[in-house]
C-alpha cells in the first residue's frame, strides 16, 4: 500500500499540501474494490490552520464587489466546463455512478458556480418606515462570515457546489471537507477554484471523516455551518456544535411516491425507476415507498419489475452510458441487505432483485435493483432510509390512507405524486408534509427553486435565492436625519 499516490489533499491559504497530517487513510474504488489512493486525514491543527485563513482573508472578501465576486463565480464555472470530464472521472472513480452520469454532475456544478453569479449582484435591502418623522430605517444583508461546509459522497461535487457558491455569492469565507469516500473529486473541483483566481484563503479544503468534521463545526471562529448529511450525524452537530452558531442541515429522507388511480401508469412507473434506482438509490429524495391504488396496483408492479430489468449494470468508468454503476461502499450494501432480509421474514414478495447481480467484479459493491411488493408500515423499507436500489410497493384503496401511510414516520424531505385528475393533484400536494412535492414527475430540486427538508429531514435550504440568504445576516440601520 505505501507506493500508492499520495496527492496534497489540503489546500489552506492558496497553496496544496499534506503538512501536518495525522494520519493516511486508503481510497478504494467501488467497482472493483482496487485500492487508488492514500489520502491525508487532518486534525485539529490543520483545521484551525484552515479556519484561521478562512477568518484573515473574510474581511476584505466581504467588502469585494458584488459584480466582482460575480466576475469570479463565473470564472470558476468555466473552469469547472473545462475539466469536466477530468473532474467526472474522479468522481465515477470513487464514488461508482456511471461517467455519463457523472459528467452531468459536473455540469450542473458550473450552472450553480453562474446561477450564483447572477444572486451576488442582488443582494437587496429595505428600507423601513418610522413612526417619527426625522429617521430612516435600512435594512441591510451582510456576509455572516466563515463557513464550515461538511458533505456526503452522493454527489460528492455537487453537494460541495451548491454550498460554494451560495457562500462565495453572499460574501462568506468557508473551508470545505468532504467525504472520506470522495476527496479527489474534491481535490479536482478545487484545484478549478485556486485557478478562478480567488483570493487567498477565500476556500479552503481539509480531508478526513468524522473527526474531521467534528473538529470543523466546534472550531469557535466558525459562523456558519452548512452540513447536508444523514440525520444521525445531523443531529450529532446539532447538540455539539458548541456556541450559538448559524446552521442548515441536509439530512435524510424515506420518501414517498402516491400513484392514484388517475394516474398516467406509464409516467409513474418511469418516474419510479428513475427516482428509485438512478446512483443506485443513493439520493437523499430517492423514491423509498411506493403506495399505489388498488386498481392500478398489478399492472404496476408488473411494469415495474420489466423496467428493473431492463437497466444496465456496470463499472461505469468502462461502460459510462450504464444506468448503474456500484453503489459506494460496503456498509450500503449491507443496509440494503438488511431491508430486503426484514421485509421477507415479514412476508413481503421480492419480485426482483434481492441481492448481488451475476457477472460483476466480486470486489465490487453490486446490488441488483430490487422490487418489494406486499410491504407493510412496519417494514424497515417503508419506514426507514434505505440509501440502496430498492423500492417498497403497497396498494391502498382510499386517498386518505395514503396520505396518511405518506405523512407517516419522522422524514420530511420530498414526496412524489402521479395524478390526473386536478381533485387529486391538490389534495395530495397540499397534504404531504415534505420540504418538496413534485407532481408527475420526479425532479424535485432544481437549481432556482428552495430545497429544504422538515422534520428529521432538516433545517434550512440551499438551491435558489434561499440557498444564499443561509450565508447573510440581517443589519437594521436606523438614522436619524431630521430632515
Ligand atoms: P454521513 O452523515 O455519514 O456523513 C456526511 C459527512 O459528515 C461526511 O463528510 C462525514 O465525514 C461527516 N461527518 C461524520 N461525522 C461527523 C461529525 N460528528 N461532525 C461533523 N462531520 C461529520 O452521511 P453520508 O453517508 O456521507 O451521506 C449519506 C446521507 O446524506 C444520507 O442520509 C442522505 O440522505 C444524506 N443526504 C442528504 C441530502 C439533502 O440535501 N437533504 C443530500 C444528499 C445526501
Amino acid at each position: 500500500m505505501s507506493d500508492l499516490p499520495q496527492p496534497h489533499a489540503f489546500f489552506i491559504d492558496q497553496s496544496w499540501s499534506n503538512e501536518g497530517a495525522e494520519d493516511f487513510f486508503i481510497l478504494h474504488n467501488p467497482a472493483t474494490g482496487g485500492a487508488i489512493a492514500r489520502i491525508a486525514v487532518a486534525g485539529d491543527a490543520v483545521v484551525d490552520r484552515a479556519v484561521r485563513a478562512a477568518r484573515n482573508a473574510f474581511p476584505a472578501w466581504r467588502d469585494t464587489s458584488p459584480f466582482r465576486r460575480a466576475e469570479l463565480l463565473r470564472a470558476l464555472a468555466r473552469e469547472v466546463d473545462a475539466r469536466r470530464d477530468e473532474i467526472a472521472r474522479a468522481v465515477t472513480r470513487e464514488q461508482g455512478k456511471p461517467l455519463d452520469e457523472a459528467r452531468g454532475e459536473v455540469s450542473k456544478v458550473a450552472r450553480t458556480f453562474e446561477f450564483y453569479a447572477a444572486e451576488a449582484v442582488r443582494i437587496l435591502g429595505q428600507t423601513i418606515p418610522n413612526e417619527e418623522p426625522g429617521f430612516l430605517s435600512l435594512v441591510e444583508k451582510e456576509a455572516l462570515g466563515v463557513a464550515a461546509a461538511i458533505a456526503p459522497w452522493n454527489y460528492p461535487v455537487e453537494l460541495i457546489g451548491w454550498k460554494l457558491g451560495a457562500a462565495l455569492a453572499a460574501g462568506c469565507t468557508l473551508v470545505i471537507k468532504p467525504s472520506e469516500y470522495t476527496p479527489l473529486s474534491a481535490v479536482r473541483l478545487i484545484e478549478c477554484v485556486e485557478a478562478a483566481g480567488f483570493p487567498p484563503g477565500v476556500v479552503g479544503l481539509v480531508q478526513g471523516a468524522g473527526a474531521t468534521g467534528a473538529a470543523l463545526v466546534s472550531h469557535p471562529d466558525i459562523d456558519k455551518i452548512a452540513f447536508t448529511g444523514s440525520a444521525s450525524v445531523g443531529e450529532g452537530i446539532f447538540r455539539t456544535m458548541g456556541g450559538i452558531k448559524s446552521v442548515s442541515l441536509e439530512l435524510g429522507g424515506n420518501c414517498p411516491m402516491v400513484v392514484a388511480a388517475s394516474a398516467d401508469l406509464d409516467a409513474a412507473v418511469r418516474g419510479a425507476l428513475r427516482r428509485g434506482f438512478r446512483n443506485m438509490g443513493q439520493i437523499c429524495i430517492a423514491v423509498n415507498r411506493i403506495y399505489v391504488h388498488a386498481s392500478l396496483h398489478a399492472q404496476f408492479v408488473d411494469r415495474l419489475v420489466q423496467g428493473a430489468g431492463r437497466l444496465t449494470i456496470a463499472d461505469g468508468l468502462e461502460q459510462p452510458a450504464a444506468d448503474l454503476g456500484p453503489m459506494t461502499n460496503a456498509q450500503g450494501v449491507a443496509k440494503v441487505e438488511a431491508h430486503v432480509a426484514d421485509a421477507r421474514a415479514q412476508g413481503a414478495r421480492i419480485l426482483c432483485g434481492g441481492g448481488r447481480p451475476d457477472g460483476l467484479a466480486s470486489g465490487g459493491h453490486f446490488f441488483a435493483p430490487t422490487v418489494i411488493d406486499g410491504c407493510t408500515p412496519q417494514m424497515k423499507v417503508m419506514s426507514e432510509e434505505t440509501f440502496g436500489p430498492v423500492l417498497g410497493v403497497s396498494a391502498f384503496s382510499d386517498l386518505d390512507e395514503a396520505i396518511r401511510l405518506a405523512n407517516d414516520g419522522p422524514y420530511g424531505l420530498a414526496a412524489y405524486v402521479f395524478a390526473r385528475d386536478v381533485g387529486e393533484i391538490f389534495r395530495l400536494s397540499k397534504s404531504l408534509c415534505f420540504g418538496s412535492v413534485a407532481v408527475n414527475n420526479v425532479d424535485a430540486g432544481i437549481m432556482n427553486a428552495p430545497y429544504g427538508g422538515r422534520k428529521r429531514s432538516g433545517l434550512g435550504y440551499e438551491h435558489g435565492r434561499e440557498g444564499m440568504e443561509g450565508y447573510l445576516a440581517i443589519k437594521h440601520v436606523r438614522i436619524k436625519h431630521g430632515a
